[in-house]
């Protein structure tokens, strides 16, 4: 009996130090487009129909390059199966760890359906926030859970709060602070608190309108803007009193098109492209981290500044590469590949929890459990 309680603990430890990498990628290929079925375009992208985790490009001399992530979508997955994979990295915010999701790849390629999606099909955004609440509804009694959520633009290196009222007042300018906790704080910053799925929509969207209502192009500045969704668990511990908070990031990137060439130190990295001074930061971060150097430059730019305490380190990371299927976006589909496959080769150490409720609560159950059943055995 006391074998099988030691061995459950150990069991419980190896969830807790979980010993898988933290850094995921996935890659969602969309599908062609009415256009393209229409002129007759080729889909460049094979995927091999029995794995679930390679694809092949087949090249302009023919030649095929093939690409391994920890899960690839093909044109013909939908929402629900894209969110059934991602579902466990997101809920782990409730246990305490920092999450960062950020969707990456050219204009055009899904970025936006798959984090936002469609009222008809929604994305991983209001999928998770549905799937926090209902399962912060099944600890209730054990854990008490409060959601809040920030919505935020990153553009030219300013930051925009795309959920402040911004009609009445000129635009706050928003900077970044660290916090008391070695945390990234934005003072100002208006964080709505949320406390069940109605509304949520409606929230999310209006600060999406936000975003492309203050620029004259909204295609334009959608695809050169990063858009950043934060939420904020706080849990208590109704037991013990134990307190902790942890962040979810849901990032939908600018497009990585449109590109300079960016020398960066560190030969992974070397021939990457990106669009801007964000992009790159992000591709210098990885590979600082891939390389282990002790100073990664998170200060370089806004966007991982902010991301900071949520990349990378004791954190989860999932990438979703976004790709399309057309001949004519061939390059760019290859640099996309290309960047996602070296983010993928970050090997960091296992995600750690900021703390954990549960798990505590757990453990002082079991050690009260054993105490009382060597008093009998005495
Ligand atoms: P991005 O944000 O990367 O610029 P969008 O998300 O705006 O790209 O997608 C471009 C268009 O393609 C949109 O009309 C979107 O609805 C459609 N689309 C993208 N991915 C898919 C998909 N997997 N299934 C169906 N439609 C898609
Ligand atoms: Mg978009």
């Amino acid at each position: 009996k006391y074998l099988e309680e030691s061995s459950e603990r150990k069991r419980l430890y190896n969830d807790v130090i979980e010993l898988r990498g933290n850094i995921r990628v996935f890659c969602r290929c969309r599908p062609l487009n009415k256009n393209e079925i229409v002129s007759g375009t080729a889909s460049v992208v094979d995927f091999e129909s029995s794995l679930d985790n390679e694809l092949q490009v087949i090249c302009s001399d023919s030649s095929k390059k093939q690409f391994k992530f920890d899960h690839v979508f093909k044109p013909e997955d939908n929402q629900e199966t894209v969110f059934s994979q991602t579902k466990p990295i997101v809920t782990s915010v409730l246990d305490g760890y920092n999450v960062c999701i950020f969707a990456y790849g050219q204009t055009g390629t899904g970025k936006t359906f798959t984090m936002e999606g469609t009222p008809e099909h929604r994305g991983v955004n209001y999928r998770t926030l549905e799937e926090l609440f209902r399962i912060s509804e099944e600890k209730d009694g054990i854990v008490r859970y409060e959601l809040s959520v920030s919505m935020l633009e990153v553009y030219n290196e300013k930051i925009r709060d795309l959920l402040a009222d911004n009609s009445s007042q000129p635009t706050k300018k928003l900077e970044i602070k660290q916090g008391v906790e070695g945390t990234q704080e934005v003072p100002g910053l208006v964080e709505a608190r949320v406390y069940d799925i109605n509304g949520v929509w409606e929230l999310l969207k209006s600060g999406s309108r936000v975003r492309s209502v203050g620029s004259t192009s909204a295609n334009e500045l959608s695809s050169r803007s990063h858009c950043l969704l934060r939420v904020t668990v706080k849990g208590e511990n109704l037991i013990n009193g134990q307190r902790a908070r942890s962040h979810l990031w849901l990032v939908d990137l600018a497009g990585s098109e449109r590109v300079g060439r960016i020398e960066v130190e560190g030969e992974r990295l070397k021939e990457s492209q990106f669009i801007n001074k964000s992009l790159s930061a992000l591709g210098d971060v990885i590979s600082a981290l891939a390389s282990k150097t002790a100073h990664i430059p998170y200060r370089n730019s806004k966007l991982t500044h902010m991301l900071q305490s949520s990349l990378g380190g004791d954190c989860k990371t999932l990438m979703f590469v976004q790709i399309s299927p057309s001949a004519a976006d061939l390059g760019e589909t290859i640099c996309s590949l290309n960047f996602a496959s070296r983010v993928r080769g970050v090997e960091s150490g296992p995600a750690r929890k900021q703390a954990d409720l549960t798990e505590l609560f757990k453990y002082k159950q079991m050690a009260e459990k054993i105490k009382h059943d060597e008093k009998e055995t005495k």
